[in-house]
């Protein structure tokens, strides 16, 4: 939003049902199947999930096909055989229970065979709330965005992402705090988008610093999925800016774990960006609980230097709270890669984002991220 010089936008809504609730999931997706006169259902689940997913699903009327083989970021094999299996089994709805790996199954399903989706999330990866689709084919991860797989129903229920474990509810939760900070100088950025980023952010905050400590803490983990749906539907609106175009591009190429990968390279898109986006980084830092440094529009580089630093360290200080993952090398990320990183995440970068980005910027940062460094080395 720092960008535009008058307040001139073009929003888009889209609809989709959120029912929010302890302990809700069995009853709710019983409801909704039937609602729409489901027959054939398709229940997706695997690894962790799926012994909650059994518990839900366990009087479902009109299960028809259970499927567990799943992966992160959709190989486009398990897509095409998931498609092939909703097809033989004459699937009319499909139901997806965990996190943004198994939502992402049941879109790539959607794409194809155009059937609604119920998604019940056990993370804070938001994918359930957003159109976006991506799907991975010979190391390169495609993204794209299309109307038919955006869940139509999402039931959300504290109670499942209670067993997540800290490091990756950490993770996780960083992953929707990006969300936010994305939505607010993504392609589509505006003040409606602004609006659930900025209580998004605030509400992850403050729930996975409360439940880091107490992992059943339930008023965390309500304010903690609450703030990830807000984020996602921020996100959702606005597009993916620089952020993540970067992090795609590492998850895809090099296979690197989605939340974590968030996690560690969103303080270096920040001290980034920030500089060039005061409102932005005013809007990161008081969510954050940090002190804002408000830089007004045409109050200079000095102003956006001093609200790019009360952001980047509100958000320094949250991680070292939360022990989050720091550097991008502890998961297998080589400085070797640096340059040809560089070279798929430079042309994917929209040409809106608020600072110019070259060649040797994106290698600075990724080598900033790859070694854990400090992040405010990246604000000038
Ligand atoms: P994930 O779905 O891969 O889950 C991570 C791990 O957590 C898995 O091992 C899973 O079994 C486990 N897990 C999930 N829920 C659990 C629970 N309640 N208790 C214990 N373990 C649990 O990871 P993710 O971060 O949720 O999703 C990442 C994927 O989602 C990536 O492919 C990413 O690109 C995609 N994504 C897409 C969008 C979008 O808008 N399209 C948004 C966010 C993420």
């Amino acid at each position: 939003m720092d960008r535009a010089q008058a307040l001139v936008f073009d929003h888009l809504t889209p609809r989709q049902r959120l029912r929010f609730g302890e302990g809700i999931a069995a009853v709710a997706l019983a409801d909704e199947a039937a609602e729409r006169g489901a027959e054939r259902i398709m229940v997706i689940a695997g690894g962790s999930s799926a012994a909650a997913a059994a518990e839900i699903t366990r009087d479902l009327a009109g299960v028809a096909l259970r499927w567990d083989d799943l992966a992160p970021h959709v190989p486009i094999e398990k897509a095409r055989a998931a498609r092939e299996a909703a097809r033989e089994h004459r699937i009319d709805l499909v139901v997806s229970i965990g996190g943004g790996s198994t939502v992402g199954l049941a879109k790539a399903i959607a794409m194809t065979e155009r059937l609604p989706i119920v998604a019940i999330p056990t993370t804070y990866a938001g994918s359930e709330a957003t159109s976006v689709w991506g799907i991975t084919e010979r190391g390169r991860k495609t993204t794209g965005v299309d109307e038919a797989v955006l869940p139509v129903t999402v039931i959300a229920d504290p109670a499942l992402s209670r067993g997540l474990p800290i490091r990756l509810s950490v993770a996780s939760g960083l992953n929707g705090i990006a969300h936010c900070v994305d939505a607010l100088w993504a392609p589509n950025a505006d003040p409606i988008n602004a609006a659930p980023a900025d209580v998004g952010m605030h509400a992850l905050a403050g729930g996975l610093a409360r439940f880091v400590d107490d992992p059943t803490h339930e008023s965390g983990r309500d304010e903690a999925l609450l703030g990830s749906y807000l984020a996602a539907v921020a996100f959702a609106s606005s597009g993916s800016g620089m952020h993540h175009k970067i992090c795609h591009a590492l998850g895809g190429t090099y296979n690197l774990p989605h939340a974590e990968t968030h996690a560690i390279v969103l303080p270096f898109v920040v001290a980034f960006n920030a500089p060039m986006a005061p409102d932005a980084a005013g809007r990161i830092a008081r969510a954050l609980g940090g002190e804002a440094v408000t830089g007004a529009r045409g109050a200079g580089a000095r102003a956006g230097v001093d609200a790019a630093r009360a952001a980047t360290s509100a958000l320094s200080a949250l991680r070292d709270r939360l022990g989050a993952p720091m550097a991008l090398h502890d998961l297998g990320f080589r400085d070797e890669d640096i340059p040809e990183a560089a070279s798929i995440i430079l042309p994917s970068i929209p040409p809106s984002n608020p600072r110019a980005v070259d060649r040797v910027a994106i290698e600075r940062l990724l080598r900033l991220a790859a070694s854990g460094g400090d992040p405010a080395a990246l604000i000038d």
